[in-house]
């Protein structure tokens, strides 16, 4: 019998609606699964926030020394848009004529180039729905057989919702409390059995780009599906944490619970955490707002990408945020001091005081991921003159495997490699002759080589990834 290992950390768990101590059921390491992004266009700096949360969950858990293993799923088929009931990715495929899955291919290396601008630590495993077919049918197969999941009069496959009796415990949406005629999911009229009951396979139809063969016929998974698939097949069975943004508890997350726990007879997810939406400048992100902010934007303001992720830190996971450019030139120039004082307080020397400093700090990011506390204290630290410089530096170094804000940075001009500088020069060739497919290639290649690049209007540029 495996003993589960307790953390310290606690975090909110939307399901109880309480804190609960984050546990690793496996009693070695944290198994993570965190919702990734839908590969039709640039993933805006909303998104972000919510992409942080895993690796400030992964850094905070490693500095109390425990190990974890995060799987991010890559959306590039399945998701419809909600006014439109069209795939995202065929929308934009048809938008622009280009091939759905170079579209896909293209968007999904842009979000790694976003993730190491940010800091963000790479989750071990990022699959794509697109190649995970087999492993959804064979979860629908099971459904199907154990009689939750019926073949609709439209050749699309349903959950039947009313065989999960503890439908709604996620979001509090009770199956009583869904009435019908709202757009819980998108399906044929009267195809289904019950208004509350959503397409796990849906029939090709008249579409004839990213289909697949089933037992059903030509068609396309459902969006909640690929979650309870690839968590369970990549995490071992068990998933300690869920995340995601706020707006995936319902229906995404409480659908993908019902199928997961009645394929396993289990809960599956231990614990349900979810990030607050980011608005900017008071309003709600989204294109038809017209505030849709990229980390390429923040780049080409002439700030360091990291004051994003200070600003994401100065506020609490689970309030919302309303950024400001003022925020990030603020939080811009935090960094540069703190980088500036870093490098005249020198070498880290630990001391009984500094230890038990870095030891409440790690003790209030315990605390529901405290990072707003701990930002507050660093400040109080840096004015505060009982404490040394060398133990400053010690404090600033440690908090600093967290907030990853790359404090040790000397910022130094010229420090490419012939390598790196031949890399770009070649991109942005390629980029000036509208040779997409090997600007792209590039742009990967310069990543791996610790170069994010960045395209804006005015061209090509990129960032040192620390
Ligand atoms: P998508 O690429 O649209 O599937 O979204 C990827 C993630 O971003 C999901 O976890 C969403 O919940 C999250 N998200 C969407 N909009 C925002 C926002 N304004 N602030 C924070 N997270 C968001
Ligand atoms: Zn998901």
């Amino acid at each position: 019998m495996t003993t589960p290992l307790t953390t310290s950390l606690t975090l909110f768990d939307t399901r109880s609606r309480s804190l609960k101590p984050v546990t690793a059921s496996n009693g070695e390491y944290l198994r993570i699964y965190s919702c990734g992004p839908t590969v039709y266009r640039d993933a805006h700096v909303g998104n972000l926030r919510t992409f942080l949360l895993g690796d400030l969950i992964v850094r905070t858990l490693a500095l109390s020394g425990v190990r974890s293993e995060l799987v991010q799923n890559i959306t590039d088929v399945g998701h419809m848009s909600e006014d439109l009931h069209e795939d995202k990715l065929l929308a934009e495929s048809a938008a622009t004529k280009i091939d759905p899955f170079e579209i896909a291919r293209d968007y999904e290396s842009k979000f790694h180039n976003d993730l190491a601008l940010l800091g963000i630590t790479p989750a071990k495993h990022y699959p794509r729905a697109s190649e995970s077919i087999q492993m959804m049918l064979d979860l629908i197969q099971t459904l199907m057989d154990q009689g939750s999941a019926y073949l609709g009069s439209d050749g699309s496959v349903y959950f039947d919702a009313q065989s999960f009796p503890s439908y709604g415990e996620v979001s509090g949406n009770k199956l009583s409390q869904l009435l019908p005629g709202h757009k819980y999911e998108y399906s044929e009229e009267g195809a289904k059995r019950f208004h509350a009951d959503w397409a796990l396979w849906k029939a090709a139809g008249n579409r004839t780009q990213m289909v697949w063969d089933s037992p059903w016929g030509m068609g396309f998974p459902g969006w909640h599906i690929e979650c309870s698939a690839m968590s369970i097949s990549y995490l071992g069975g068990a998933v300690d944490l869920h995340l995601g943004g706020i707006d995936l508890r319902f229906p995404h997350h409480e659908n993908e619970r019902a199928q997961s726990n009645s394929v396993s007879g289990e809960e599956i997810v231990a614990q349900w955490v979810h990030g607050e939406h980011l608005l900017f400048e008071g309003r709600k992100m989204s294109k038809s707002a017209g505030n849709v902010v990229l980390v390429h934007d923040i780049v080409a303001a002439g700030l360091d990408p990291l004051s994003l992720r200070l600003c994401f830190i100065e506020n609490r996971y689970r309030s919302q945020i309303d950024l400001t450019w003022d925020s990030l030139h603020a939080a811009d120039a935090t960094i540069k001091r703190w980088r500036k004082k870093l490098s005249e307080w020198g070498v880290s020397t630990p001391s009984i005081q500094s230890e038990s400093v870095i030891a409440s700090l790690t003790t209030l990011l315990m605390n529901d991921l405290g990072t707003v506390d701990v930002a507050i204290e660093l400040r109080r630290i840096e004015r505060d003159d009982s404490i040394s410089l060398g133990e400053k530096a010690h404090i600033f170094r440690a908090i600093d495997s967290v907030f990853a804000l790359d404090l040790d940075r000397v910022e130094v001009k010229g420090e490419l490699t012939s390598e790196q500088a031949a890399l770009l020069e070649e991109r942005a060739a390629a980029r000036a002759a509208k040779n997409y497919a090997r600007s792209d290639e590039l742009r990967d290649q310069l990543l791996l080589l610790k170069i994010a690049i960045v395209d804006s209007p005015a061209g090509q540029s990129y960032e040192v990834i620390p």
